[in-house]
């Protein structure tokens, strides 16, 4: 059996000043030292991108974008590519993120592109996937979480999910504090690993799927005990560093 090593991402989303950010970054970088055996990810706004990469270079903790172009470069006034997100050390970038598909109309098309314009670059992207709280409640949850996976499996070929992370977002959960149950995120998760196995069971087994939505040091652990959980994308709780590095060794199996 494939062995995969958690991930927790935080999402910072735009928040954050350079004080802020230079007072979270140093005590993660020391709380980090502690950690081992799982990887610890933040990803700043854009413009605070150099900062992170100064204050994290040599530490246990990387860093990503939370969005990209899926352009390589040109008239396209606001955007930010994936080349220049390598310029400055990110090893990740989220695509799909909900609020990017709700607020910005990024439709499963343009996720796609995203998702394909981060590894060609040479970035790991972290797709998102999630279900409305009116799709989960009229019963489409799969049918939703499927038609956002495989319109990236079909741009792009299963074969690009190997040096990929899924994560699995209800968007009812996001930033409401109600989390899915362990239960319902090991469901959905073991749903969308058993579709990427219909194409390649090597790669299905080797794929991290990260559950996002209202995770919290009290509730990470009974949902990183799921055995189709493979960590955790962070937005609220990546703010304060106790509660990301307790976050983190919840999922090194500590908390
Ligand atoms: C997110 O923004 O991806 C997220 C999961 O937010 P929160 O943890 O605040 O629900």
């Amino acid at each position: 059996m494939a062995t995969r090593t958690r991930l927790v991402a935080g999402n910072w989303k735009m928040h954050g000043s350079r004080a802020a950010n230079d007072a979270l970054l140093g005590a993660l970088v020391s709380g980090a030292r502690e950690l081992a055996g799982i990887e610890c990810v933040v990803c700043p706004p854009f413009p605070y991108l150099p900062q992170a990469a100064d204050r994290l270079a040599g530490s246990r903790v990387g860093w990503g974008a939370q969005n990209l172009s899926e352009h390589g470069s040109g008239a396209y006034t606001g955007e930010v590519s994936a080349a220049m997100l390598v310029e400055f050390g990110c090893r990740y970038a989220i695509v799909g993120h909900s609020e990017r598909r709700a607020l910005y109309g990024e439709t499963d098309t343009q996720v796609a592109a995203k998702f394909a314009a981060a590894r060609k670059a040479g970035l790991v992207p972290i797709l998102c996937v999630g279900e409305s709280l009116a799709e989960r409640e009229s019963g489409r949850t799969e049918q939703v979480v499927a038609r956002q996976l495989d319109a990236v499996v079909d741009a792009s070929g299963a074969d690009s999910l190997a040096r990929a992370v899924l994560a699995y977002e209800p968007v009812w959960a996001i930033g409401t504090g109600r989390n899915a149950t362990p239960e319902q995120a090991q469901h959905v998760h073991a749903y969308l690993r058993a579709r990427v196995a219909r194409s390649d069971d090597g790669i299905a087994a080797g794929l991290r799927i990260l559950y996002g939505g209202s995770v919290k040091a009290a509730n990470a652990a009974a949902i990183f005990a799921m055995p189709d959980v493979d960590g955790g994308l962070i937005g609220g709780a990546s703010l304060v560093a106790e509660d990301f590095l307790a976050i983190c060794r919840a999922a090194e199996g500590k908390e």
